[in-house]
Protein backbone atom coordinates (compact mmCIF):
# COMPACT_ATOMS: atom_id res chain seq x y z
CA UNK A 1 0.00 0.00 0.00
CA UNK A 2 3.21 2.14 -0.05
CA UNK A 3 1.77 5.50 1.56
CA UNK A 4 -1.18 5.46 -1.30
CA UNK A 5 -4.55 6.69 -0.63
CA UNK A 6 -5.81 9.40 2.17
CA UNK A 7 -5.00 8.96 5.86
CA UNK A 8 -8.72 7.60 6.93
CA UNK A 9 -10.30 8.08 10.62
CA UNK A 10 -12.55 5.63 11.91
CA UNK A 11 -15.59 7.83 12.13
CA UNK A 12 -18.31 6.13 13.61
CA UNK A 13 -18.41 7.48 17.38
CA UNK A 14 -16.01 9.68 19.21
CA UNK A 15 -13.37 12.74 18.51
CA UNK A 16 -12.48 11.98 14.90
CA UNK A 17 -13.61 15.67 13.07
CA UNK A 18 -10.55 16.50 15.68
CA UNK A 19 -8.68 13.81 13.84
CA UNK A 20 -9.23 14.87 10.57
CA UNK A 21 -8.29 18.77 11.30
CA UNK A 22 -4.99 18.17 12.51
CA UNK A 23 -4.50 15.92 9.80
CA UNK A 24 -5.62 18.09 7.35
CA UNK A 25 -3.69 21.04 8.78
CA UNK A 26 -0.67 18.82 8.36
CA UNK A 27 -1.12 18.73 4.97
CA UNK A 28 -2.19 15.19 4.72
CA UNK A 29 -5.63 14.10 2.37
CA UNK A 30 -7.34 12.71 5.63
CA UNK A 31 -10.96 10.87 5.22
CA UNK A 32 -13.60 9.77 7.84
CA UNK A 33 -14.26 5.93 7.53
CA UNK A 34 -17.59 4.17 7.82
CA UNK A 35 -17.75 1.79 5.72
CA UNK A 36 -15.85 -1.45 4.71
CA UNK A 37 -14.83 0.27 1.17
CA UNK A 38 -13.96 3.02 2.48
CA UNK A 39 -11.29 1.50 4.46
CA UNK A 40 -10.03 -0.34 1.87
CA UNK A 41 -9.05 3.07 0.38
CA UNK A 42 -7.12 4.09 3.01
CA UNK A 43 -3.17 4.15 3.67
CA UNK A 44 -3.72 4.72 7.69
CA UNK A 45 -5.82 4.83 10.17
CA UNK A 46 -6.81 6.24 13.40
CA UNK A 47 -8.92 4.96 15.83
CA UNK A 48 -9.89 7.99 17.72
CA UNK A 49 -10.99 8.48 21.44
CA UNK A 50 -14.62 7.98 22.93
CA UNK A 51 -16.49 5.02 24.45
CA UNK A 52 -14.46 1.96 23.44
CA UNK A 53 -17.79 -0.01 24.07
CA UNK A 54 -20.27 1.76 21.39
CA UNK A 55 -16.79 2.04 18.61
CA UNK A 56 -16.78 -1.96 19.11
CA UNK A 57 -20.61 -1.96 18.97
CA UNK A 58 -21.12 0.32 15.71
CA UNK A 59 -18.07 -1.52 14.35
CA UNK A 60 -19.57 -4.63 14.34
CA UNK A 61 -23.08 -3.71 13.28
CA UNK A 62 -21.61 -1.33 10.42
CA UNK A 63 -19.48 -4.89 9.51
CA UNK A 64 -16.09 -3.40 9.60
CA UNK A 65 -14.67 -5.41 12.84
CA UNK A 66 -13.52 -7.99 10.18
CA UNK A 67 -12.13 -5.80 7.54
CA UNK A 68 -10.29 -4.11 10.11
CA UNK A 69 -8.95 -7.24 11.89
CA UNK A 70 -7.47 -8.37 8.56
CA UNK A 71 -6.10 -4.60 7.60
CA UNK A 72 -4.38 -4.69 11.05
CA UNK A 73 -3.18 -8.04 10.19
CA UNK A 74 -1.74 -6.98 6.78
CA UNK A 75 -0.11 -4.20 8.19
CA UNK A 76 -1.80 -1.12 8.02
CA UNK A 77 -0.60 1.83 9.91
CA UNK A 78 -2.97 2.01 12.58
CA UNK A 79 -3.26 4.23 15.81
CA UNK A 80 -5.66 3.94 18.28
CA UNK A 81 -6.01 6.80 20.88
CA UNK A 82 -7.63 5.98 24.46
CA UNK A 83 -10.72 4.20 24.05
CA UNK A 84 -9.09 3.65 20.37
CA UNK A 85 -5.95 2.13 22.28
CA UNK A 86 -8.51 -0.39 23.78
CA UNK A 87 -9.50 -1.16 20.28
CA UNK A 88 -6.44 -2.09 19.47
CA UNK A 89 -5.45 -4.12 22.64
CA UNK A 90 -5.85 -8.14 22.64
CA UNK A 91 -6.61 -7.86 25.90
CA UNK A 92 -9.12 -5.70 27.87
CA UNK A 93 -9.62 -5.39 31.28
CA UNK A 94 -12.76 -3.88 32.76
CA UNK A 95 -14.66 -4.56 29.89
CA UNK A 96 -18.23 -4.08 29.77
CA UNK A 97 -19.85 -7.43 29.44
CA UNK A 98 -19.57 -8.66 25.67
CA UNK A 99 -16.83 -6.03 25.08
CA UNK A 100 -14.92 -7.14 22.26
CA UNK A 101 -11.46 -5.67 20.39
CA UNK A 102 -10.43 -5.56 17.45
CA UNK A 103 -6.58 -6.46 18.79
CA UNK A 104 -2.83 -6.34 17.58
CA UNK A 105 -1.44 -4.89 20.12
CA UNK A 106 -0.16 -7.49 22.34
CA UNK A 107 -1.07 -5.38 25.39
CA UNK A 108 -3.49 -5.98 28.35
CA UNK A 109 -4.98 -2.87 28.87
CA UNK A 110 -7.72 -1.66 31.74
CA UNK A 111 -10.63 0.52 31.03
CA UNK A 112 -11.14 3.78 32.93
CA UNK A 113 -7.84 3.06 35.01
CA UNK A 114 -7.64 6.18 36.88
CA UNK A 115 -10.69 5.86 38.38
CA UNK A 116 -13.66 8.39 39.39
CA UNK A 117 -11.87 10.52 41.43
CA UNK A 118 -8.83 11.17 38.52
CA UNK A 119 -10.92 10.73 35.67
CA UNK A 120 -9.33 13.61 33.62
CA UNK A 121 -5.76 15.07 34.05
CA UNK A 122 -3.11 16.88 32.04
CA UNK A 123 0.69 16.08 32.86
CA UNK A 124 4.08 16.87 30.96
CA UNK A 125 5.38 13.01 29.23
CA UNK A 126 8.75 12.69 28.27
CA UNK A 127 8.52 11.37 24.63
CA UNK A 128 11.81 10.49 23.51
CA UNK A 129 10.86 9.84 19.71
CA UNK A 130 9.20 12.91 19.55
CA UNK A 131 12.38 14.58 20.72
CA UNK A 132 12.19 17.91 22.57
CA UNK A 133 9.98 19.58 24.64
CA UNK A 134 8.36 17.63 26.88
CA UNK A 135 4.18 16.85 25.26
CA UNK A 136 1.63 18.18 27.01
CA UNK A 137 -0.73 15.40 27.41
CA UNK A 138 -4.76 15.18 28.27
CA UNK A 139 -6.05 11.89 29.83
CA UNK A 140 -9.86 11.70 29.88
CA UNK A 141 -11.35 8.55 31.52
CA UNK A 142 -7.76 6.96 30.06
CA UNK A 143 -6.51 3.19 29.87
CA UNK A 144 -3.63 2.02 31.37
CA UNK A 145 -1.16 -0.59 29.51
CA UNK A 146 -1.15 -3.02 32.60
CA UNK A 147 0.91 -5.63 30.60
CA UNK A 148 2.65 -5.83 27.17
CA UNK A 149 5.28 -8.59 25.72
CA UNK A 150 8.20 -8.78 24.86
CA UNK A 151 7.94 -7.25 21.28
CA UNK A 152 6.13 -4.07 22.34
CA UNK A 153 8.36 -0.79 22.45
CA UNK A 154 7.24 1.65 25.36
CA UNK A 155 7.10 4.95 23.91
CA UNK A 156 5.85 7.02 27.06
CA UNK A 157 5.07 6.02 30.79
CA UNK A 158 3.68 8.29 33.76
CA UNK A 159 6.28 9.15 36.29
CA UNK A 160 5.22 5.98 38.57
CA UNK A 161 5.47 3.81 35.53
CA UNK A 162 2.48 2.93 33.94
CA UNK A 163 2.80 2.78 30.46
CA UNK A 164 0.23 5.39 28.68
CA UNK A 165 1.89 4.64 24.95
CA UNK A 166 2.99 1.76 22.85
CA UNK A 167 4.09 0.75 19.03
CA UNK A 168 4.03 -2.60 17.79
CA UNK A 169 5.41 -3.11 14.08
CA UNK A 170 2.27 -1.00 12.05
CA UNK A 171 0.38 -0.04 15.90
CA UNK A 172 0.73 2.89 17.58
CA UNK A 173 -1.33 3.48 20.74
CA UNK A 174 -1.68 6.50 23.28
CA UNK A 175 -3.73 6.49 26.27
CA UNK A 176 -4.11 9.97 25.97
CA UNK A 177 -5.35 12.63 23.21
CA UNK A 178 -2.27 14.72 21.06
CA UNK A 179 -5.58 15.77 19.01
CA UNK A 180 -6.67 18.23 21.76
CA UNK A 181 -3.22 19.58 22.52
CA UNK A 182 -2.43 21.56 19.48
CA UNK A 183 0.67 19.68 19.50
CA UNK A 184 1.34 18.11 16.27
CA UNK A 185 4.46 15.61 16.50
CA UNK A 186 2.53 12.65 17.29
CA UNK A 187 0.43 12.99 14.01
CA UNK A 188 3.64 13.95 12.90
CA UNK A 189 5.14 10.77 13.57
CA UNK A 190 1.85 8.24 12.75
CA UNK A 191 2.25 9.80 9.06
CA UNK A 192 5.68 9.26 8.33
CA UNK A 193 4.85 5.54 9.48
CA UNK A 194 2.29 5.45 7.10
CA UNK A 195 4.78 7.02 4.53
CA UNK A 196 7.26 4.45 5.35
CA UNK A 197 4.90 1.30 5.10
N1 LIG B 1 -13.28 5.37 28.91
C1 LIG B 1 -13.42 5.29 27.50
C2 LIG B 1 -13.58 3.87 27.00
O1 LIG B 1 -13.68 2.97 27.74
C3 LIG B 1 -12.25 5.93 26.78
C4 LIG B 1 -12.22 7.40 27.01
C5 LIG B 1 -11.65 8.19 25.89
O2 LIG B 1 -11.50 7.71 24.76
N2 LIG B 1 -11.37 9.45 26.17
O3 LIG B 1 -13.62 3.67 25.82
Amino acid sequence: MAGRGPVGVLALQGDFREHIAVLRSLGADAVGVRRPSELAEVSGLIIPGGESSVIDKLSRLFDLAAPLKRAIADGLPVWGTCAGLIMLADTVLDGIQGQQSLGGLDIAVRRNAFGSQLDSFETELDIPVLGEPSVHAVFIRAPIVESASTSVTTLAALPDGRVVAVEQNNLLGTSFHPEMTGDTRFHEYFLSKVTSQ
